[in-house]
């Protein structure tokens, strides 16, 4: 497998592809989400057995939709290449060869990864997507057994933002500096001290293109006691109005931010925000513009200076005990990237399938087995 550099990308938006009749063929793809959907739309039968027959890799999602590891693989090229511009040519290089390679356990069925080398880069494409399976894994395995172990426990989630800030690095850096400081007060705060059980946060940062503003804000999951809780003759309860009030003084700040607070319903909605919770801390959309390479290079310089020390998702109190208890937790996993609750498969009639990335072709094609 010849795994060239890529000197450009102007192989990306001429992706190679394979078609129906197994020939390849030069096609067009950019980078947005719904070039996500194209490539789901390669899953007809007809081109799943082509592609199988080259030997491509095909990961499909128990409905059916393609995993997409092409798209993410993509986008890593794209990072790769601002690196570069910016002169930081090692984390180019690092972030160029990430998942390059994958191994699976296969029972014909479905495939489970089992190895990678993955780079870990903060704001790698391939790295953010697997952190926030795996998170989403992590965060409700912890609340699942939270609930189990105290069941009077009822998680609340919060939505905590601050004003936009400007799309600097020290406009990023003076936000992130008002809201995590904000949290560390919040949590000391008499009134949200003592209905507190335990938390998990996590930072969500989206840019805003035509004002070139950021917006931070903050998902938080609080596990409050509910038979105190909503006792109104307890007097714990907090409506909206009390805990942006509560936020703002916590964050000093000289106006009322906007907080969204909810109770979860049923399950459907508890997985939606859950996922909600887990995902990127910006979406690779946010900072790779593919017509834009002036301002990819302007917002990935920003994010990779100022996002790099600081700690984007926490757990506390009973949450972290759990996750400690569970050994969860990023230190005790090494930031465990391969491993997201995919299921078993009964490894007596599996069999290992590794993939490699061929640079040229754009495309994972199986290696030996
Ligand atoms: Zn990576």
């Amino acid at each position: 497998m010849n795994h060239t550099k890529q000197a450009d990308d102007s192989f990306f938006v001429n992706s190679i592809k394979p078609q129906k009749s197994g020939q390849i063929e030069s096609t067009q793809s950019t980078n947005s989400e719904n070039s996500e959907n194209s490539e789901n739309s390669e899953n007809s039968e007809n081109s799943e057995n082509s592609a199988q027959n080259l030997g491509i890799l095909s990961d499909p999602r128990p409905g059916g939709e393609e995993r997409p590891w092409r798209l993410k693989k993509l986008k890593t090229l794209l990072l790769a290449a601002s690196f570069e511009r910016l002169g930081e040519v090692q984390l180019a290089e690092r972030v160029r060869n990430c998942g390059t390679y994958l191994e699976f356990i296969s029972d014909f069925v479905q495939k489970i990864l089992r190895g990678a080398n993955f780079c870990d880069c903060r704001l790698c494409p391939m790295c953010v997507w697997r952190r926030s399976l795996r998170l989403a894994y992590v965060l409700s395995s912890v609340m699942d057994e939270v609930e189990r172990d105290q069941p009077y426990l009822v998680p609340l989630f919060l939505t905590l933002t601050i004003k936009n800030c400007p799309a600097t690095v020290v406009g990023l850096s003076q936000a992130l500096t008002v809201i995590f400081e904000g949290w560390n007060r919040f949590l000391k705060v008499k009134q949200v001290k003592s209905v507190t059980k335990g938390w998990f946060r996590s930072l969500e940062l989206t840019y805003n293109r035509e004002a070139d503003t950021f917006h931070p804000h903050m998902h938080v999951v609080v596990y409050v006691d509910g038979l105190s809780y909503f006792d109104r003759c307890e007097n714990n309860y907090k409506k909206t109005s009390e805990w942006v009030q509560l936020w703002g003084s916590a964050c000093r700040l000289n106006y009322d931010p906007i907080c969204d607070i909810r109770r979860i319903q049923n399950d459907s909605e508890r997985r939606k925000d859950i996922n909600e919770m887990a995902k990127y801390t910006v979406k690779d959309t946010d900072f790779i513009i593919a017509n834009d390479l002036l301002l990819t290079d302007k917002l990935v310089l920003i994010l990779n200076k100022v996002l790099r020390k600081r700690r984007l998702t926490a757990f506390g109190g009973v949450l972290k005990q759990v996750a400690t208890k569970l050994k969860l937790l990023d230190k005790e996993t090494k930031g465990d990237l391969i491993h997201v609750g995919d299921g078993m498969i009964r490894e007596d009639i599996a069999v290992i399938l590794r993939y490699f990335w061929h640079f040229g072709f754009g495309q994972y094609f199986k290696g030996e087995e």
